[in-house]
């Protein structure tokens, strides 16, 4: 068994413990394989584990990684870094979800190519007409420098992500400010679900894109329906 593969299985574990604990279901809480920053063999070793799911955070490098990879047709890319409507073109060619959409400019934006590269065909892995499905990212913490739309802004980033035929909207994502103890990801966690269902709820934003190697036990027990784990898979990036 190679060193991911290790560390994958332990790591859904992790999951499937964490979600008895809350009492769900396992199968409920999808994990995402954070790989930037690692090779395309690393992935290539969690894809032989049946991991499909992964998550890139800079479009050349999914991009470059997407080419090397292209013999694996059923692999997912998640595009969960922030993105610069210059670089949407790109990103809906390749992605099958992006996560980190935070205002209305750039939900029109990922629409209208979208369209455009479902027209053309160039959507490599998204089902030939399957819409792109997209996560609005919340700064639920407030943080200054960080992106994600602020709880004020949602629902016209809503709004505008349903306006788009060539969209799907399927959740909220966020990413908690750092702190030294990983239980104080709770809070915002627990924002997050509460945005949702001031929102809608689960009939309309269905996926909680929450949760990272350290806190991903918090992000569970508030409702995570996707984790996103890199280093707990892949190790340190150095
Ligand atoms: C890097 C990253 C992750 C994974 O973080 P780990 O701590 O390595 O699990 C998850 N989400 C986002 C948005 C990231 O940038």
């Amino acid at each position: 068994m190679t060193d991911v593969a290790a560390r994958l299985d332990q790591v859904r574990r992790e999951l499937a413990d964490a979600a008895r604990a809350s009492g769900r279901d396992p199968t409920e809480v999808r994990l995402v394989a954070v790989s930037k920053t690692k090779s395309a063999r690393a992935i290539r070793d969690a894809y032989d584990a049946s991991q499909r799911d992964f998550g890139e955070n800079y479009v050349q490098e999914m991009q470059k990684k997407a080419a090397e990879l292209a013999d694996l047709p059923d692999l997912r890319w998640h595009f969960i870094g922030h993105l610069q409507r210059n670089k949407a073109k790109v990103v809906v060619q390749i992605a099958s979800a992006v996560h980190t959409v935070d205002s209305e400019r750039l939900a029109k934006e990922l629409g209208k190519r979208t369209a455009e590269a479902t027209a053309e065909g160039a959507t490599a892995r998204r089902e030939p007409h399957a819409r792109l499905r997209v996560f609005v990212e919340v700064n639920v913490g407030g943080e200054a420098q960080k992106s994600g739309c602020a709880p004020g802004e949602l629902g016209a980033v809503l709004a505008a992500i349903e306006s788009e035929p060539a969209l799907s909207l399927v959740g909220l994502m966020t990413v908690p400010p750092y702190t030294d103890d990983p239980a104080d990801s709770r809070a915002p966690f627990d924002r997050l679900a509460r945005l949702r269902d001031e929102h809608g709820g689960a009939a309309r934003l269905p996926e909680l894109s929450m949760g990272m190697t350290r806190d991903l036990k918090y992000a569970v027990l508030a409702g995570a329906t996707i984790v996103r784990v890199g280093t707990g898979i892949f190790g340190e990036r150095s």
